[in-house]
């Protein structure tokens, strides 16, 4: 065969390649609008229920078991790029202590932020829950062992770059879920977290509320802000969602008046799974709070977290993960789940839907 011919079959092998990826989206898409809307599996930190959380790894994991969305914690560095982790200490997930010993600030933690992302890419990321002071958490026995194998801090635009990749390759539409950290400590260190967050977004193509994103964080002055002020500034409108916990700041937030002036500035919440079913319910009686009739009332998606296999992970009437996420997505009718097991509630899904 001559290159000419060899140059030409390839063309047509792409174009036909191209013609059957369109076809099967097309054919998902449809589907989904003609059924019920669909309950979102969302990757809590990756698959970190398997892999330390957080990593490449434990993303690509998530996203081959079949989950909607994956999360990206948000924190900034000292030379203002985005990186994905759980909080702005390096401490709790990596050998920072090892490698720079007294980085540390007075309160013996080291903040990413006074870390350049060289300095950060020197680490080796560790499972959060493999052992605390040096004893393994009997909590969560299963996890992925402490300091085996090899894991890095990555850059958001890296994780973006893995799961827009992944899309191309596999012709599936995975969604991310970016997390902002700490937007008041941020400023206090001089940087916007929320305006760089904004910026990598729409470099990378999330500019309008049907792109695949949710942006979500606890502070509800920042999300006001976003909403207002910076999303407008670079002409962009993105879907967000306000995080809550038990605690008193978001007390206001749970009556229907809040949630109707919640949905002025968000398009879902996120709670804590507490604040969804009373604390006296039983196996045999389920009491579901008000939480998801005054959100669905506002127009607001509710996503909460954290659903993990582990036992002392689940509300102690909860049989097992099937009958955890049963109470919550059947009863309590959430509209998706933050998990750190997407395939097990992927498996749930498909056979409960
Ligand atoms: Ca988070």
């Amino acid at each position: 065969m001559n290159i000419i011919k060899l140059i030409l079959f390839s063309a047509v092998l792409i174009l036909v390649g191209c013609a059957a990826r369109s076809g099967e989206q097309q054919g998902e898409n449809s589907e989904r609008s003609t059924s019920a809307p669909k309950k979102l599996v969302i990757a809590h930190r990756g698959a970190s229920g398997y892999l330390p959380e957080h990593t490449l790894a434990a993303k690509a994991m998530a996203y081959a078991q079949g989950a909607d969305y994956i999360e990206q914690d948000l924190v900034m560095t000292r030379d203002d790029e985005l990186v994905v982790l759980h909080d702005h200490y390096l401490d709790t997930v990596t050998d920072v202590a090892k490698v720079y010993p007294g980085r540390s600030r007075v309160d013996g933690r080291y903040y990413a932020i006074d870390f350049t992302l060289d300095e950060i890419r020197q680490l080796s990321v560790v499972e959060r829950f493999g052992l605390i002071d040096g004893v393994a958490v009997p909590v969560f026995p299963d996890r992925f062992p402490l300091g085996k194998s090899s894991f890095r801090v990555n850059t958001f635009a890296e994780e973006i770059e893995l799961i827009q990749g992944l899309n191309v390759s596999t012709g599936k539409s995975v969604g991310i879920y970016p997390e902002i950290k700490s937007p008041a400590f941020h400023r206090g260190e001089g940087k916007d977290i929320s305006a760089a967050t904004l910026k990598v977004l729409q470099q990378y193509g999330y500019d309008s509320k049907d792109d695949l994103v949710f942006l979500q964080c606890f502070d509800a002055g920042e999300l006001r802000r976003i909403h207002d002020n910076l999303m407008p500034a670079l002409g962009v409108s993105l879907r967000l969602v306000q995080l809550l916990d038990t605690s008193a700041e978001y007390r206001e937030m749970l009556s229907e008046e809040g949630m109707q002036t919640l949905a002025t500035y968000v398009d879902g919440v996120g709670p804590s799974i507490l604040l969804l079913v009373a604390p006296d319910s039983t196996a045999s009686e389920v009491k579901a709070t008000k939480f998801v009739e005054y959100a669905h009332a506002a127009g607001l998606q509710v996503h909460p977290y954290t659903f993990r296999r582990e036992r002392n992970q689940m509300p102690p009437f909860a049989k097992d993960y099937d009958d955890f996420l049963r109470i919550f997505v059947d009863l309590v009718d959430v509209d998706g789940v933050f998990t750190d097991f997407p395939d097990l509630t992927v498996r749930y899904f498909e056979s409960h839907q």
